[in-house]
């Protein structure tokens, strides 16, 4: 209730799970409930900082004299509606302070209290003078070619970015003789008129009938195969979501915002389409937020924390490869973008169309046991056809450079046929490890090995340098080993450097290309390389990265090598994560209209997980480790949470974990009836699979329960006495939910 003495109960970007209260600024009126959601500058101690109003309400009796807020930063809530309600529930979901929460929600500029960005669209017109004096300058020059580009219509600044460079100078330069001004225009002025995609085939009208058809709420899990029209559907199901007046929202992994993808969307959909992605400063950010919040924005599309822009004119929510990992941020506020965008979804009564030719084991589960929607796109459209998938046994066989003859004679036939050829190897460097063949010394990372566990440092630069590919630490390759001093050091295996040195050999004919994080900075440069190597035979070698983005329409062969390592890994989504790379790397192959091959090169032909993929497909796959899983009481059929720890001394992560563990079990105990179901197991603490990464011990423990009820209900009770425990204050440490990574 509103009362003249109301305080402001503030969110702030501090690791406390509690809100700061503050009286009003002086001067100004009471506060009431409309203030919930402003931002405003308050004093904490000494310093100042930029909170949201979570609640307004009377002062406590006998709480002690507070201290007044400083100014407000908002006339109206910034944060308001169904966005704050479901911000309330992730701080819940993930244990986290609410003003952790609304920080990690606002773009960077909001949350350091800048105001409101301008969101106007900005465009360039030639004056009436200007028209009369276009022929009277200089020929060739920049003012003239601007001119001449603005001479039938205003442009929008960012159309003139690709057209000329140095066209603000040019422009400033016209203004100032008054040839030119700038002038704001509305966005929707600018989208050119849709363009109409291809009929829609039968599986994808089905798929665009049922996102249709609901009112509301519903999740719809559209399972297609690599190349099936996705998109396609996305798009048609937006230009409805459009055609209704509403407003929506597409999430893609951080490598699938293409410029390719976006001009796809701009295309088609005939509005403005806003990208918001890392590549941004914090000025686009906050104006790509803030045009979403007035509703100007109309289509977003964007990675991860896109999850976080208003929606007030919602209408459909788009999560794109709904499987990849980039939608879990892995520190800070430990949120999942996917299963947010479900709850946002729900609290926004829009549909929620989650994408991937491999689902996660988590959406396919719900679409078995009815949750949601499960809509299948079985084959190709068009003409393409699906690749053929061959597993080359290189056991006894010779290798070079980690490719077997058979792989190489395959590359050369398809280069021969005019053919371009991916080679995936997800191992940057030019080797994993260097050796000594004198006495078995090898390189280690001084910041991530401990005396048992030692981390080699990845060979680069075809053997000059070494890299750590945890923590980044750097160093020359030492002319002789450190223990023996043989002069034998031998880079040890192959990582795409040592493929690509041997290629460039071998095929000195067409262009090798490498594409990782090693070689390829920026979306840019990985575009310009596409668009560079067009539709010429050619050889791309590389990482993950290469796993989607870029259609590549001539790509005829994907070679596949040296997977083996990923065949027996002890983390329990590591087949899932290898089963999902491997049909996305094969999808690859065989876009258009010709026949695509994959070549999978191995020493397991024999392993399970090989042949169900061939002879079965992802599904045939998925479902066999989903009954693994459930016998396991692994996710998705038990929900777990990871207490992790680290400091730079050993000791002190598992004398927290150990103390957590004491609190943890009284407050399972309190809330188990039967000893032989408890509610909640424990698990360790142990040292982390990686128990040192950047000079730093870590330890974790980890919880597991049959229902998510019980989970939150012993971190709920938990939680603070664990934030109070001492041992607390003295190591780093984190709580995340549902973890994707258990290390
Ligand atoms: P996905 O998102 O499933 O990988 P896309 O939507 O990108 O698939 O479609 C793959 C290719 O097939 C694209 O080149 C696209 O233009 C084309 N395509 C999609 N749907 C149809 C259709 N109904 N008829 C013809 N071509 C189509
Ligand atoms: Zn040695
Ligand atoms: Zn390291």
């Amino acid at each position: 209730m509103p009362t003249p003495d109301a305080v402001l109960r503030v969110a702030l970007p501090l690791p406390l799970p509690r809100l700061f209260d503050y009286r009003v600024p002086a001067g100004g009126p009471p506060a009431t409930d409309a203030d919930v959601g402003r931002r405003m500058r308050v004093p904490f101690g000494p310093r100042e900082l930029v909170g949201v109003v979570a609640a307004v309400g009377p002062a406590d009796a006998g709480a002690p004299a507070l201290r007044e807020a400083l100014v407000w930063l908002d006339d109206a809530p910034l944060l308001g509606g169904e966005l704050l309600d479901s911000l309330h529930w992730l701080a819940r979901y993930t244990h986290a302070a609410l003003g952790e929460v609304l920080a990690t929600a606002l773009p960077a500029a909001l949350r350091r209290g800048e105001p409101l960005p301008d969101t106007h669209t900005w465009a360039w017109r030639l004056t009436e003078a200007g028209a009369t004096a276009l022929p009277g300058l200089k020929a060739g020059g920049r003012p003239r070619r601007l001119a001449e580009l603005l001479q039938a219509a205003a442009r929008d600044e960012a159309g003139l970015d690709p057209l000329l460079d140095g066209w603000r100078a040019a422009a400033r330069a016209l203004a100032a003789r008054g040839l030119a001004e700038r002038i704001a225009i509305p966005a929707s002025q600018l989208a050119p008129a849709p363009q109409p995609g291809p009929p829609l085939h039968a599986e994808q009208q089905a798929a665009v009938d049922a996102v249709r058809a609901g009112s509301g709420f519903a999740a719809l899990l559209l399972d297609g195969v690599t190349g099936s029209g996705k998109t396609e559907v996305y798009l048609q199901a937006i230009a409805d979501c459009l055609a209704r007046g509403r407003q929506a929202l597409v999430l893609v992994p951080e490598i699938g915002l293409t410029p390719q993808t976006l001009a796809r969307f701009r295309a088609r959909l005939g509005v403005p389409v806003h990208a918001l992605h890392s590549g941004l400063n914090d000025t686009e950010r906050a104006r790509v937020w803030t045009a979403a919040l007035r509703g100007e924005a109309r289509v977003v599309v964007g990675t991860r924390s896109a999850v976080f822009v208003p929606l007030p004119d919602a209408g459909l929510i788009v999560v794109d490869e709904e499987h990849d990992g980039s939608y879990k941020q892995q520190d800070g506020i430990r949120y999942h973008a996917r299963d947010f965008a479900l709850v946002r979804g729900k609290a926004l009564d829009v549909p929620v169309l989650l994408g991937s030719a491999t689902p996660s084991l988590e959406s396919l589960q719900n679409a078995v046991a009815g949750r949601y929607r499960h809509l299948r796109l079985s084959h190709r459209a068009g003409n393409a056809k699906p690749p053929a998938v061959r597993v080359l046994d290189v056991r006894k066989r010779p290798l070079d450079a980690g490719l077997s003859p058979e792989l190489l004679t395959a590359i050369r036939a398809a280069l021969d046929a005019g053919g371009q050829v991916l080679v995936f190897r997800n191992r940057r460097g030019y080797a994993p490890v260097l050796l000594c063949h004198d006495c078995g010394w090898s390189a280690h990372c001084p910041r991530c090995s401990t005396p048992e566990h030692s981390r080699p440092m990845t060979v680069h630069a075809g053997g000059r340098r070494l890299q750590c590919h945890h923590c980044g630490h750097r160093a020359s390759a030492p002319p002789a080993c450190p223990d023996c001093a043989s002069l034998g050091l031998q880079p040890q295996g192959v990582g795409t450097e040592r493929i690509e040195e041997l290629l460039a050999a071998r095929f000195a004919d067409v262009p090798v290309l490498r594409i990782d994080r090693g070689s390829t900075r920026g979306k840019d440069a990985l575009e310009r390389i596409f668009t560079d190597l067009g539709t010429r035979p050619g050889i791309l070698i590389g990482t993950q990265m290469l796993a989607k983005g870029h259609d590549l329409p001539n790509l005829t062969l994907v070679c596949v090598v040296g997977v083996d390592e990923g065949l027996f890994s002890a983390d329990f989504r590591a087949s899932e994560k290898l089963a999902q790379l491997l049909i996305q790397v094969a999808g690859r192959a065989g876009r258009a209209d010709k026949p695509g091959l994959v070549l999978l090169q191995t020493h397991h032909p024999e392993h399970a997980l090989l042949q169900t993929l061939i002879h079965g497909g992802y599904h045939a796959f998925a479902a066999e480790e989903l009954v693994q899983r459930e016998a396991a009481a692994f996710p998705p059929f038990a929900p777990l949470a990871l207490l992790r720890a680290e400091s730079p001394h050993a000791g002190p992560p598992m004398a927290f974990l150990h103390a957590a563990r004491r609190v943890l079990a009284a407050q399972v105990q309190a809330r188990t009836n039967d000893p032989k179901q408890p509610a909640l197991w424990i698990d360790g603490p142990v040292a982390a699979p990686m128990p040192r990464r950047a000079g730093l011990y870590r330890a974790q423990l980890l919880l597991s329960a049959s229902g998510r009820r019980d989970l939150h209900g012993v971190l709920d009770a938990a939680l603070p006495e664990i934030h109070a425990l001492p041992e607390a204050r003295k190591t780093r440490w984190s709580l995340d939910v549902d973890p994707v990574d258990l290390y």
